[in-house]
């Protein structure tokens, strides 16, 4: 069946796929929002209108992730890539050090930012096995003066994901830029959560921090004012001009969201998306290879190779044929990498699943 608007199975990394009903909404109040004579894009962001679309933004997140009364969201710039140094100038000055959980590429990139302030300690690494797999968090021997632990819940490249919120004693500060929102989680397990909108919530500009309160009370005297989670948490978001528009259509994807039954009916909506790529790879007698241990394996990046490189090419080259795109993987792991976030259609999954076994079947 052909997708709505001609549009294809949008299988890339990020920026991602946006559910087809945010995209309507936006379209018809694109020139005109609400009466206000004008788009959101060209609104002032200190205006009536975009208070209110920022405040119910905050709130709609809020109750999708169960948030606690003691912790803050804040809508930032910069990317999850910023986050990687903002959180260690926050955290990793004065003397203190801190405990990273590296399971893929976004995390090594964590922690080459934050050695540019402080000692960093590598508790795990999972490089012997090309990222393959995650390690039991409780079980890690972290170190005692550690301000905090640093852990990303989902390696995008890698698709390997921890499938349960850590129980810690040091604060968590986790990089979720590309599974928050598809499953419930836990928040009060976490000190600081981070986002790049990107992936699971809007367009690109926006970066979600969640924060919980006792961190911006840890944030030195000194900071730079973009940098200092205090003072964009005392403006609302609105110590300077915010990514309006990114902000605008995360708040009409997280009321999607809500309309659709919330996380928990997310989380199975991914499990069966996932599972469908899954069975189609375990079921191919080893012509696909996942790249993940099963125990570690994405729900929203799944990644798998063929066995040649020129198997491979010409895999991607037929996926064009039927709209599936954006399916090449990273160069540091090869082969495929499907990414199927919250907003992909799960008929595009039997798509790719069928389009693997006829592939197969030409060439296996
Ligand atoms: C995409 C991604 C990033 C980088 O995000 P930017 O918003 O481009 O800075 C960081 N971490 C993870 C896990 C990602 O998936």
């Amino acid at each position: 069946m052909s997708q709505p608007y001609g549009r294809v199975f949008n299988l890339s990394a990020g920026p991602c796929t946006l559910p087809v009903p945010v995209l309507e909404e936006a379209k018809e109040q694109l020139l005109n929002y609400n009466g206000t004579g004008m788009s959101v894009m060209e609104m002032s962001h200190r205006s009536k209108p975009f208070e209110a679309i920022i405040h119910s933004a905050e709130e709609d997140l809020a109750k999708l992730l169960g948030i606690p009364g003691d912790y803050k969201i804040l809508f930032l710039q910069g990317g999850a890539t910023l986050q990687f140094s903002m959180a260690p100038m926050s955290y990793l000055c004065q003397g203190a050090q801190a405990d990273y959980v590296v399971t893929g590429t976004w995390g090594k990139k964590a922690v080459e930012a934050a050695r540019l302030e402080g000692p960093v300690n590598v508790v795990w690494d999972g490089k012997a096995g090309n990222y393959s797999d995650v390690p039991d968090l409780e079980s890690l021997k972290y170190d005692a003066r550690a301000s905090y632990i640093h852990m990303t819940s989902n390696e995008t490249i890698q698709g390997v994901e921890f499938h349960r919120d850590p129980s810690l004693k040091a604060p968590v500060i986790c990089d979720m830029s590309s599974d928050i929102l598809s499953r419930p989680v836990n928040v009060s397990k976490y000190a600081l959560i981070y986002a790049g909108a990107q992936k699971n919530m809007g367009p690109a500009g926006a970066t979600v921090v969640i924060i919980r309160k006792d961190m911006l009370d840890r944030v030195p005297r000194e900071m730079h004012p973009m940098l200092d989670y205090r003072l964009q948490a005392e403006n609302g978001s609105l110590y300077n001009t915010p990514p309006c528009w990114s902000i605008y259509i995360c708040g009409l994807v997280y009321k999607h969201l809500l309309k659709c039954g919330g996380l928990a009916a997310a989380h199975s909506r991914n499990k069966a998306k996932a599972g469908v790529l899954y069975d189609a790879i375990d079921g191919s007698g080893g012509f696909y290879k996942g790249h993940a241990e099963k125990r570690a394996r994405s729900i929203m990046n799944v990644t798998f190779t063929l066995p040649s490189d020129d198997l491979t090419s010409a895999f991607l080259k037929g996926a064009g044929a039927q709209s599936l795109d954006g399916l090449k993987g990273h160069r540091s792991v090869g082969g495929v990498r499907a990414s199927i976030y919250n907003a992909f259609p799960e008929e595009g999954c039997h798509t790719l699943a069928s389009y693997m076994a006829e592939f197969q079947r030409q060439n296996g």
